[in-house]
């Protein structure tokens, strides 16, 4: 885990994306997404750093998949700090964020409760 890339704009984990070994973060300008990224363009025109920040329930863009929406609504009840140290403690338990593609465990739900519990306590 690379913790210091720590969470996208729109709720991805960086730290954990098996791109980062050649792209910085979404702020570094080497994301592939980049140009037609929603959450990226209506962050930057609300001067917020990360949908996180954002007052609106929105699942505009990637918010739609319920893995970076389950990690925004995560950040906005217990911090970024509590999800960089929960996605490391899973991760060091085993649990992939791509497993396949950029398939992993992490999106394997169909309610964001659920998601967020295995986020909490890394079971199912
Ligand atoms: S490809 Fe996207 S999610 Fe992966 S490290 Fe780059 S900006 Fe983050
Ligand atoms: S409206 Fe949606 S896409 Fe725009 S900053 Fe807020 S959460 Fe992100």
């Amino acid at each position: 885990m690379k913790r210091e890339l720590a969470i996208a704009r729109c709720g991805l984990a960086c730290c954990l994306c098996s791109k980062n070994n050649w792209c910085g973060g979404c702020n570094s300008e080497q994301c592939p997404d980049k140009a037609q990224c929603e959450n990226r363009e209506c962050s930057l025109k609300n001067k917020i750093s990360h949908c996180y920040e954002c007052t609106q329930n929105c699942k505009k863009g990637v918010l739609s998949k319920i893995k970076p929406y389950g990690f925004t609504l995560f950040v906005k009840r217990y911090g970024v700090d509590i999800l960089l140290e929960c996605l490391e403690r899973n991760e060091n338990n085993g649990i992939v964020y791509h497993r396949k593609g950029l398939l992993g465990d992490y999106d394997d739900f169909d309610h964001v409760e659920e998601l967020i519990h295995f986020i909490k306590t890394g079971k199912r």
